[in-house]
């Protein structure tokens, strides 16, 4: 059974409780379509623009599923939307997403939309606080099927939450990965700083533009 199939027979089995049951006689997981992620991305956009997993679902306005081309060869994967993103639903808007843009225009020499963007939680946490890991967790599945879907050939992990949820390695700064060609399965991985943290320390703009450059040279 996989993680997102756990946790919503957990939620199911709590919502049993609240109404009154004790004890299940015995309880039978059968595996079927109903249960299982989809394969595309529009019915998957479907079941997280539903999603009631984590408690962020109580304060978000919009699910911030992710957006660009799903046949990249690159994927950016940034940390939880911010509030310009949770009230439009779309990923990366304002300062920061100015900053994404220009790194995709200027150095990759592509258009926004030829790149998928995505983020470790889908909802807006409350002050722009790093989401936890019960949140993370429950909301990876999701992002994993996007992967598996589009199936880049680079990834971009933007800022810390993004590498250490990304690869497990919650004890390594990103600061001594920045920049490093690392592999995640098949995959390459290349963590970089988020567009916020460049928003508030910009002479770390020229860093970032030579990791997009490796990116570059890798498509
Ligand atoms: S953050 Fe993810 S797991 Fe939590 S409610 Fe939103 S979509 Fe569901």
């Amino acid at each position: 059974m996989i993680k997102v199939e756990k946790l919503r027979l957990l939620k199911l089995l709590y919502q049993y409780r609240a109404i009154g049951f004790e004890y299940f006689k015995e309880y039978k997981y059968i595996k079927n379509s109903s249960n299982m992620l989809p394969n595309n991305l529009n019915s998957l956009k479907n079941v997280v623009n539903n999603c009631h997993l984590c408690n962020l679902s109580k304060i978000r306005k919009k699910v911030v599923f992710g957006e660009g081309n799903i046949n990249s060869q690159v994927m950016f994967i940034g940390e939880s939307p911010r509030v310009g993103e949770d009230e439009s639903g779309r990923v990366f808007m304002g300062r920061a997403g100015d900053i994404i843009t220009n790194i995709i225009e200027n150095v990759l020499k592509l258009k926004r939309e030829d790149v998928y963007i995505a983020n470790i939680v889908k909802c807006k946490t409350q002050e722009n606080r790093v989401p936890s890991m019960e949140e993370a967790s429950a909301c990876k599945p999701y992002l994993m099927k996007q992967i598996e879907i589009v199936k880049p050939k680079i990834i971009v992990a933007l800022g810390s939450t993004s590498f250490h949820h990304l690869t497990q390695e919650y004890d390594t700064p990103i600061s001594s990965v920045r920049g490093e060609t690392l592999s995640l399965g098949n995959i390459k991985l290349i963590p970089t700083f988020c567009p916020y943290f460049l928003l508030r320390n910009p002479s770390s703009k020229n860093d970032v533009f030579q990791d997009m450059l490796k990116v570059k040279n890798l498509l």
